[in-house]
């Protein structure tokens, strides 16, 4: 079903099927979202007819089932390309944000680093966008440089600025939008003074897709990862955007059926442009998936789901506010709807088990940013984080269900 432009969350929550199941016997609350987003119905429906009518491998059937695959693959990279307002041949398909980021930094970095060379993080990182990083850099002998975050979340610009003013820096390679803070990051300036430095910027937009429309040729950033799953879409497909002119300097990383122009034992010769980098058979479906999940967005404007999470991140504070003890992590003016939090004496686990028990989902852990939980000093944090589909009744149930919980836990 498609949406009319006028966002009504609870018409939006119809068409996504699973949130009227029950979570331990009380109707789910899923506050996950950060996680994985649920799916609608259509991108459901993608799925079933996919594997009913037009399942075939793709690239180099004859026959007309073939063929089928491999127009509706073609025309899902071109819906995922004009939303994000670039070319299908600068889209690269792969698993997800964090194999996205594998596949910059072993096809594009490792190539390009010499030793002193500086690839600048920060400290609010992903474990996605650390740790490919670490193995390039060991590799290569570049340095690894992380900007620091102030009190409210935010990157230490003047420190981004140093970084970025050296002239070993090749790279920055940082979030869009944070999955523990929320923090959402003024990427558009820092591109420009990336650039104005000479230094190459990759961005992990695996937060910012499902909250905010991107448009990467007024970012001009040079690479752009997200995961699908996080979008509404299936789980096992991501992107990859790299700038064409970069994708032509770019090495394969993985070899395989494909990927290739012509093979002998003698030596192999590489396909053209972004097929380099789809070795094997492709997850079809997902792409298929995920781009019903976009034409299902198209209909819905992204500012007033950005008002709309705002709103309930607001109420959410302002509902918690008299808990002692309790600490925010992420307090910028501009953020994410992410609600991570602590309560003094309160293990985040044993408050998410029984959020549980009343139907709400929310995450506890590291959230895999273990550098950021040293950072805020803490092992773990509680996290509630809001998608298009969420409502007050959710905030509300969310926050009484908190205020229980610290008295039996308090
Ligand atoms: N970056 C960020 C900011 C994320 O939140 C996540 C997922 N939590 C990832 C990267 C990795 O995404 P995936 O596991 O889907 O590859």
């Amino acid at each position: 079903m498609s949406l009319s432009k006028a966002f009504d969350h609870s018409k939006i929550r119809q068409d996504f099927p699973i949130l009227a199941r029950k979570n331990r016997g009380k109707p789910l609350i899923y506050l996950d979202n950060a996680a994985t987003t649920q799916k609608p119905q259509c991108v459901i429906d993608s799925l079933t007819h996919y594997y009913s009518n037009n399942n075939s491998n793709v690239h180099r059937g004859v026959y007309e089932l073939a063929e089928d695959a491999e127009n509706l693959y073609r025309s899902a990279r071109n819906t995922i390309a004009s939303w994000l307002n670039v070319s299908p041949e600068e889209i690269i398909f792969t698993r997800g944000a964090t194999e996205g980021i594998n596949l910059v930094s072993n096809s594009f970095a490792k190539p390009l680093l010499k030793k002193g060379d500086q690839i600048i993080l920060s400290e609010m990182e992903h474990h996605a966008n650390i740790v490919p990083w670490q193995m390039v850099a060991k590799d290569t002998g570049a340095d690894i440089k992380v900007v620091p975050l102030l009190e409210d979340g935010s990157l230490d610009r003047s420190k981004l600025s140093e970084f970025l003013s050296s002239s070993k820096s090749a790279i920055l390679s940082i979030c869009h939008v944070s999955n523990v803070l929320g923090t959402v990051n003024p990427v558009r300036e820092i591109i420009k003074e990336a650039h104005q430095n000479g230094v190459k910027v990759v961005l992990d937009g695996a937060q910012s897709v499902p909250h905010l429309k991107v448009d990467l040729q007024e970012l001009e950033c040079d690479f752009f990862v997200f995961s699908g799953h996080k979008l509404f879409a299936p789980m096992g497909i991501g992107v990859v955007f790299a700038k064409n002119e970069l994708i032509t300097e770019m090495q394969p990383y993985q070899g395989g059926g494909d990927m290739i122009d012509q093979v002998s034992f003698q030596g192999t010769t590489f396909a053209n442009g972004n097929q380099r980098f789809e070795a094997g058979t492709p997850n079809v479906a997902g792409a298929i998936g995920l781009a019903a999940a976009i034409n299902y967005l198209a209909g819905i404007d992204f500012h007033q789901v950005d008002a709309h999470e705002k709103k309930l991140l607001t109420q959410t504070r302002n509902e918690l506010h008299d808990i002692e003890g309790l600490v925010e992590y992420g307090t910028t003016s501009d953020k994410a709807g992410v609600f991570s939090f602590s309560i003094a004496g309160i293990h985040p686990h044993d408050l998410a088990t029984l959020l549980d028990a009343e139907g709400i989902a929310t995450r506890t852990g590291h959230h895999c940013c273990q550098p950021l939980m040293q950072k805020i000093g803490v092992d773990a944090t509680a996290r509630a984080s809001f998608s298009l589909y969420n409502s007050m009744d959710d905030v509300h149930a969310f926050t009484n269900a908190v205020k229980r919980a610290v008295k039996i836990l308090g």
